[in-house]
């Protein structure tokens, strides 16, 4: 479903953030990307969503290449990506109905469908009741599971998160992990940055490991494989 082939990324001042990389990633998997700091983890992330460009390479989403894409048929296929950031990234004026809303409003969803999803969405992360608030009247934990119900509120194939516990303590991190665990459960593919090794090593899912722009391990059931 998702299929890097033979992908190159440099960047303008000249560095080569990734190095020629061939990923396979089918519908329904659970992936964590791991590695140095450096390695191109992030480039690996933003390649997928398109906002970064290959320099060479295709890649695949549903057969269709993204590297490829005019800019007009960008917003369709981002539809089908939901993006998590460590940094949550959600609007600050607008309450937390408003920024899982946002998405459905901007492709004309039917009000009453809108109400109803959104509402629903919130609920599986449990802070329905956290509908009128703003972004900054939440604790960290809480603002990453509304940007986790903002990421699937389009029923996209595969939620694709940069480090999303990197900002959390220990026990957030862990709700955060259950909820994506269940998104993932209902059929959704996941693919995750991190460096959390506790994480990593107790879910025992596919493990890519990424060093110097290449992958340098790709393990089912795979180990986080460095110090903490
Ligand atoms: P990671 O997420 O594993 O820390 P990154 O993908 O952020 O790795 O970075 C890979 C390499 O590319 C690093 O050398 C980094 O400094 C460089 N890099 C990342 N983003 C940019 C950019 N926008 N411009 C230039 N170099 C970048
Ligand atoms: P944490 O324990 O994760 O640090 P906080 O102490 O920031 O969380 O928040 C605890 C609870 O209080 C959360 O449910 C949060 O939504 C609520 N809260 C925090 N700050 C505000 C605020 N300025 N206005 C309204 N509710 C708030």
């Amino acid at each position: 479903m998702i299929e890097m082939k033979d992908v190159w990324k440099a960047y303008p001042n000249g560095v080569m953030a990734v190095n020629g990389i061939d990923i396979h990633i089918e519908k329904g998997e659970f992936v964590y990307i791991v590695g140095p700091s450096g390695a191109g983890k992030s480039t690996f992330i933003k390649l997928m969503h398109r906002e970064v460009k290959p320099t060479k390479g295709k890649i695949l989403i549903e057969g269709i290449d993204i590297t490829k894409l005019r800019n007009r048929h960008v917003p369709k296929v981002r539809r089908k990506l939901g993006v998590v950031f460590q940094d949550f990234k959600l609007l600050p004026k607008l309450t937390v109905y408003e920024n899982v809303a946002f998405a459905l409003e901007v492709i004309e969803e039917h009000p009453r469908y809108i109400r109803k999803r959104v509402m629903d969405v919130l609920d599986l992360v449990k802070l329905k009741h956290k509908a009128r608030s703003l972004p900054d009247e939440l604790s960290g934990g809480e603002q990453q599971r509304i940007s986790i119900a903002r990421s699937i509120v389009n029923n996209p194939l595969v939620v694709i998160a940069d480090e999303p516990t990197g900002n959390l303590d220990p026990e957030n991190a862990w709700g955060i992990m259950e909820i994506l665990e269940e998104i993932n459960e209902s059929g959704t593919t996941i693919v995750m940055a991190t460096h959390n090794k506790d994480i990593v090593n107790t879910m025992k899912k596919r493990v890519i490991a990424i060093e110097g722009g290449m992958v340098v391990r790709d393990e089912q059931r795979g180990e986080y494989g460095y110090e903490a």
